[in-house]
């Protein structure tokens, strides 16, 4: 009752403040929306209001710094100026994509901040990198680069994953990058920093720089939700296959799994796993609840041909017109046993495991694979690097072509960001090129490099040429192009963020922050044997807890919620665990605890109460379902942290506060209530 007592006391406040100042008005920039407003989900989306749920399946291809520039070069060199790619050519085009229904339009793909540097403080930024962008059309919220699905504030963002997962659909990932790099991280994880790959930071096990690499209140053993590799896990795509192996030999330090490696954590979760072997993953096959973990190389997958490096104009005239060769180690060779791994053989291999999972025939599939190598071969400013990993993308599109119904399945071909490469008359003077001959029509094509903010002397010497990896991204629009249901919802001018809406819409997944919020209504708690079972709240991506003896008050265990990266972890669709066995003075046979479960994204909030006279299965639910994000964040802060941020809110902002504070009041009498027995307990 004493805190009841507070709480009221602290409305009365708030309301006192909320009418007594002066609400300022909202800085609209006159040609648009402010940083500011675009930093909230879904406010970047320039066709808001079109589309709906008509798809059952949903195939998302992602050529990673595939600009048209890369895309001309490659088909330029491997089909002739006047040829097309066989997938990558087909999706949008009318009349040779075999569906009804076709789009092809641009997208922008700006972020909100340069680096980790600029979060909590939206400034709109040309470039973008892999992981602002992907968090754009995982989630539908614009972002800083660095950023892997978490807003400017760094509030995990629900992705496209966890949202199929909440509506039942079978879910897969495949890439030819680490599959900790930023395309794929952001479908299996929220991270403030994309280079928190492992537990040891991004190292192969050996040592541990996650110091450096991660937001250390993000690590489990500071209370966070985990690295990278870590939150893959906890997601479960039923389907994940890339590179990066190594890092799954890095040993978790704290949480359920501490001490072991994550490759050990991985099976005993049940996982399927295959580790550089090409043989093993050719003989993958669909197996209940026991989801595919395949990964084929310690780092970014070989590609298909070989290095060209570019030169200065001096020496690449010198060099003269080159062609391409095949890359020994890429997978895509046939190793003894016949077998290899090529994105088109990765791709084919999730869209069978896919097709084989029953989730899939009740309520279908949601994959994303990217060929990451095209933005990894362009920073390196390897021509014959990045045609490569271009074909091998179009023989992927190809491959889910032979596999799918374009009736009821939507394919969708689009980049992350556009990148160096240039198709240019002659070697230019002030930028680096190398020279190509087509082997279809014979054509020379100049591609040059010139995006580099530090010179490279080797690019001065014709045996070494530019291997400092440093090209930069560039910020033009970039294609995207739809075949199957849906599919007009790219046609015309839209942003990266409507891609998210695109996707979700044609699932019918929950796109929206309020139908998000309610994937949270159903959530269950229950706890035996001193641990909690915690259920149903597929609209949260992080959980609090707070572990009170019923009798004293006396709170005995807390998640921390230092910071939005703090916290439990959800498993995604499935049932999250909370051990409080070994937490002092706890003793179920003893005493009565109350274990409150928080969401904080959709500030559920789940009492339950057992122990001594109760049995943990009831539920009481004691905070809105519904509300907007700031609201969520000042519950996340506290009541204090609530009074404070309202003093420098606009309008909407106080009036949310006002009526979450209002509503945890109700919801505190509720509490009150229901300890004194007035709800029947079962
Ligand atoms: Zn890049």
């Amino acid at each position: 009752m004493k805190r009841h007592a507070i709480i009221t006391g602290a409305v009365a406040a708030v309301t006192a403040i909320a009418t007594a100042a002066a609400l300022p008005t909202l800085a609209l920039a006159q040609d648009g929306k402010s940083a500011e407003q675009l930093a909230q989900h879904g406010a970047a989306q320039r066709i808001a209001t079109v589309g709906a749920a008509n798809a059952k399946n949903v195939i998302l291809f992602i050529g990673d710094g595939m600009g048209d520039s890369e895309i001309t070069v490659a088909r330029d060199y491997l089909k002739g100026a006047n040829g097309s790619f066989d997938g990558l050519d087909k999706i949008g085009q009318p009349n040779l994509s075999g569906a009804k229904e076709n789009g092809t339009g641009q997208y922008t793909t700006f972020s909100l901040g340069g680096s980790s540097k600029d979060a909590g403080k939206p400034v709109v930024t040309p470039v973008t990198d892999s992981a602002a962008s992907g968090s754009g059309w995982a989630t539908g919220t614009k972002t800083y680069n660095n950023a892997v699905s978490v807003d400017s504030s760094q509030n995990p963002q629900l992705n496209l994953i966890e949202l199929a997962k909440a509506k039942g659909l079978a879910t897969g990932n495949v890439t030819t990058a680490e599959i900790q790099d930023a395309t794929p991280a952001v479908l299996e994880s929220h991270s403030t920093q994309r280079s928190c790959y492992g537990p040891q930071g991004k190292t192969d096990g050996s040592s541990d720089d996650s110091a450096k690499r991660c937001d250390v209140a993000q690590l489990k053993q500071n209370g966070g939700i985990g690295s990278i590799s870590e939150q893959l896990l906890d997601t479960r795509a039923d389907v994940t296959i890339g590179g990066g192996s190594k890092y799954f030999n890095q040993t978790a330090q704290a949480g359920e799994y501490a001490g072991k490696t994550l490759w050990e954590q991985a099976k005993e979760r049940g996982y399927q796993t295959v580790e550089n072997d090409v043989n093993a993953f050719s003989a993958l096959s669909y197996k209940e609840n026991q989801p595919v973990l395949a990964l084929l190389g310690d780092g970014n997958l070989p590609t298909q041909f070989n290095d060209t490096p570019a030169l200065t104009q001096k020496l690449t005239e010198q060099r003269g017109a080159i062609q391409c060769s095949t890359n020994p180690s890429w997978l895509g060779n046939k190793n003894a046993a016949g077998n290899s791994a090529s994105l088109a053989d990765m791709t084919d291999k999730a869209i069978d495991l896919l097709q084989a999972n029953p989730k899939s025939s009740s309520n279908g599939f949601f994959l994303q694979v990217e060929g990451a190598s095209i933005d990894k071969q362009d920073h390196a400013a390897n021509a014959c690097g990045q045609i490569g990993e271009t074909d091998d993308l179009d023989k992927a599109i190809s491959a889910a072509l032979k596999k799918v119904d374009l009736s009821n399945t939507l394919i969708i071909v689009t980049a992350d960001h556009a990148h160096t490469s240039q198709i240019v008359g002659e070697p230019p003077a002030y930028a680096l090129s190398t020279i190509l001959k087509s082997p279809v029509d014979g054509a020379q094509i100049v591609v040059s490099y010139g995006t580099a903010t530090v010179t490279d002397p080797d690019a001065e010497d014709a045996s070494r040429g530019y291997n400092d990896g440093g090209m930069e991204h560039t910020g033009t629009q970039l294609r995207i192009a739809a075949s199957g249901p849906g599919a007009f919802r790219v046609d015309g001018l839209t942003d990266q963020t409507d891609n998210f809406y695109t996707i979700a819409k044609s699932l019918g997944l929950a796109a929206d922050t309020d139908a998000q919020n309610a994937l949270s209504s159903n959530a269950k708690v229950s706890v035996k044997d001193g641990v909690a079972k915690v259920a149903g709240f597929n609209g949260d991506a992080v959980l609090g807890y707070q572990l009170q003896d019923t009798e004293t008050g006396a709170v005995l265990a807390s998640s921390n919620d230092d910071t939005p990266v703090s916290g439990v972890r959800v498993a995604t669709g499935e049932t999250t665990t909370i051990d409080f066995n070994g937490v002092k003075g706890f003793d179920p046979s003893a005493s009565t605890y109350t274990l409150t479960v928080t969401g904080k994204q959709s500030g559920t909030k789940i009492a339950t109460e057992f122990g001594l006279t109760g049995n943990g299965a009831s539920n009481v639910v004691i905070a809105p379902k519904t509300g907007d994000k700031a609201g969520n964040k000042a519950q996340q802060a506290g009541l204090g942290g609530a009074l404070v941020g309202a003093l420098g809110q606009t309008g909407t902002r106080i009036l949310g506060t006002v009526m979450m504070v209002l509503a945890l009041a109700v919801a505190g009498g509720l509490l009150a209530a229901w300890r004194r027995g007035i709800f029947a307990r079962k």
